[in-house]
C-alpha cells in the first residue's frame, strides 16, 4: 500500500473533515526555510507557518542543534516535584521578556492546556483566598482557545463549539469590536459599545466572576479579527476596576508575531495571566506555558495540610528537549532581531496587501504584524458574503495550493501568516500567489453562482 492509501486507511486528522482529505490527500515529507515538500516532490510555500507556529523557517541549523546537543544530555525527566535545568533557565528567560508583572511561569504542551491552566488557576485563586463566590467567567464572543473542554468552554466560535454546549461550564459573553461588520466602521464607537456592554456586565456581576478570558489584540481562529486601538487597554481597566483576573491568549500572538514580543505590549496591557505557545519553541516542539504574578503565585504558597496546592500537570511537562529549543529560539530572536524585523516589515507586507485589497471580491484585509486575514466576499458594496455551501475559502486554499503555497482559510477569510523570517521578496511572491487564487476562484465562483440562478 503507498503511503496515501495508508493515510486513508488508518488517519483521522484534527480540524478535518476526512471527506475532503481523501479527495485531497497531502503529505508533507521534508522542509527548508519557509518551504515545504510533499512526498510527490512539490514544493510549497509555508505561507501560515505550519498552523501559525513557525518563526526562522523549517530546518534551522541552530534549532536542530539544540534538540541534538540536549540529546546528549537527557530527553525527558519529569517536573512534578523537580525541576530540569533547561525547564529552568527558560522559565529566567521567559519572565525576562514577559510583561513586567509576569513573573511566574507553568509549563504544558499546548496552547489549548496553556488557557486551561489559567482558567483552573484564576478559579482557585479565589477560592484559596476565601472568596468563594467568584466562580463564573466572561469570554468573549468569537473567542477561540483550544479545543478541550475548559478551554472550549471560555471560547465561542458556534460553528467548533455549539455541539459541545451541554458539555461546557456556562459562562457570561461580552462582544469585541469588529469593525468591518460594524454600521458605522467607526473603530472608536465601535469599541466604546464593546467596554459598555462589558462594563455593565461586570457592574451587575462582578461579585460572581472569577476572570476573564481574551485574545490579545487579535481574535485569530474568530477571522483575523484585529481590535481597534484602545479596546484590550479598556478591559484591563474595568477588570482591574471590578477585581477580576484578566486572562490574556497571546498563543497565537506571542513571541514577534505580530511586531511586538507580545501582543499586548500594543496597549502596554499587563495581564494577570498569559497562556502562550505556539512560536515558542520556533514551531519544533509542543510546549507551551501559563504565566502569572507574584500575588496570584503567593495565594497558592502554603503548608500542605492547607489544601491550596494547585493539582494540575502532564506528563511531559517541561520536557527537556522543547525547553532547549525554546531558549534556542528566543536566543535566536535576540540575535537576529526577529520582533524589530516584524515590525520593519510590516508597513512593507500592508502595501502588498493592498494589492489583493483592489480586487473585485475582497471585502476587508486585516493585518496586525505578520498575522493577516483577507476576508472574501460575495459584494463588497454590501459585504454579503458568498454562500455557506460554496465553500469559497477552501477552494480558494486548494488553488493556492496547486499554484505552490500552504494555508488554511477559516471560512472565507484567507489566513496569511508567514514564518517570521520572510524576506521582502518572498513575502512578495506568496502575496502574488494568493492574489491570483483569490481572483480566479472568486471569478469562478461568481460564474458559477449566476449560473444557478437562472
Ligand atoms: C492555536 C490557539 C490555541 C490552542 O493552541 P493549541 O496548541 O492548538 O492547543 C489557543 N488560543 C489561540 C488564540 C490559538 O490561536
Amino acid at each position: 500500500m503507498n503511503l496515501i492509501e495508508k493515510s486513508k486507511q488508518h488517519l483521522w486528522l484534527p480540524f478535518t473533515q476526512m471527506k475532503d482529505y481523501d479527495e485531497n490527500p497531502l503529505i508533507i515529507e521534508s522542509g527548508d526555510g519557509i518551504k515545504v515538500k510533499d512526498t510527490n516532490g512539490n514544493e510549497y510555500y509555508d505561507a501560515f507557518s505550519s498552523v501559525w507556529l513557525n518563526v526562522h523557517g523549517h530546518r534551522k541549523k541552530e534549532l536542530d542543534q539544540a534538540i541534538i546537543s540536549q540529546l546528549d544530555k537527557i530527553a525527558h525527566s519529569t517536573l512534578l516535584g523537580m525541576t530540569n535545568v533547561p525547564a529552568t533557565e527558560l522559565a529566567e528567560k521567559l519572565v525576562e521578556i514577559a510583561p513586567p508583572a509576569l513573573s511566574r511561569v507553568f509549563y504544558s504542551d499546548s496552547g489549548a492546556e496553556a488557557v486551561e491552566i489559567a482558567v483552573k488557576m484564576a478559579f482557585q485563586y479565589w477560592q484559596n483566598l476565601g472568596q468563594t463566590k467568584k466562580q463564573k467567567f466572561i469570554s468573549v464572543k468569537n473567542g477561540y482557545h483550544g479545543d478541550t473542554i475548559g478551554a472550549v468552554s471560555v471560547g465561542s466560535i458556534d460553528i467548533f463549539h455549539n455541539i459541545y454546549g451541554p458539555l461546557m461550564f456556562e459562562n457570561y459573553h461580552t462582544p469585541v469590536p469588529n469593525v468591518y461588520r460594524h454600521p458605522s466602521e467607526d473603530p472608536v464607537q465601535c469599541s466604546e459599545e464593546c467596554l459598555e456592554n462589558l462594563e455593565t456586565l461586570l457592574a451587575e456581576n462582578h461579585e460572581s466572576i472569577a476572570g476573564l478570558t481574551i485574545e490579545s489584540m487579535v481574535q485569530g481562529a474568530g477571522g483575523m479579527i484585529v481590535m481597534p486601538e484602545g479596546f484590550l487597554s479598556g478591559v484591563r481597566k474595568l477588570c482591574s476596576k471590578y477585581d477580576v483576573l484578566m486572562i490574556v491568549d497571546e498563543v497565537a500572538t506571542g513571541f514577534g508575531r505580530t511586531g511586538k514580543m507580545f501582543a499586548c505590549e500594543h496597549e502596554s496591557v499587563e495581564p494577570d495571566l498569559m497562556a502562550a505557545g505556539k512560536g515558542l519553541t520556533g514551531g519544533y516542539l509542543p510546549v507551551a506555558v501559563t504565566f502569572t504574578t507574584e500575588r496570584i503565585y503567593e495565594a497558592f504558597y502554603d503548608d500542605y495540610k492547607n489544601f491550596k496546592t494547585f493539582f494540575h500537570g502532564h506528563s511531559y511537562t517541561g520536557n527537556q528537549l522543547g525547553c532547549a529549543v525554546a531558549l534556542e529560539n528566543l536566543r535566536l530572536f535576540e540575535k537576529d532581531r526577529i520582533v524589530e524585523q516584524v515590525s520593519d516589515k510590516t508597513d512593507f507586507l500592508r502595501g502588498l496587501l493592498e494589492n489583493i485589497k483592489e480586487l473585485d471580491h475582497v471585502g476587508d484585509v486585516r493585518q496586525l504584524g505578520f498575522m493577516c486575514g483577507i476576508e472574501l466576499v460575495l459584494d463588497k458594496n454590501t459585504k454579503e458574503s458568498f454562500p455557506f455551501e460554496s465553500r469559497t475559502g477552501y477552494k480558494t486554499s486548494l488553488k493556492m495550493r496547486e499554484l505552490g503555497l500552504l494555508t488554511r482559510p477559516m471560512g472565507d477569510v484567507a489566513v496569511f501568516m508567514p514564518p517570521l523570517v520572510s524576506t521582502k521578496s518572498e513575502l512578495k511572491k506568496m502575496t502574488a500567489i494568493m492574489k491570483e487564487a483569490i481572483e480566479a476562484v472568486t471569478k469562478e465562483e461568481v460564474q458559477r453562482l449566476d449560473q444557478t440562478d437562472v
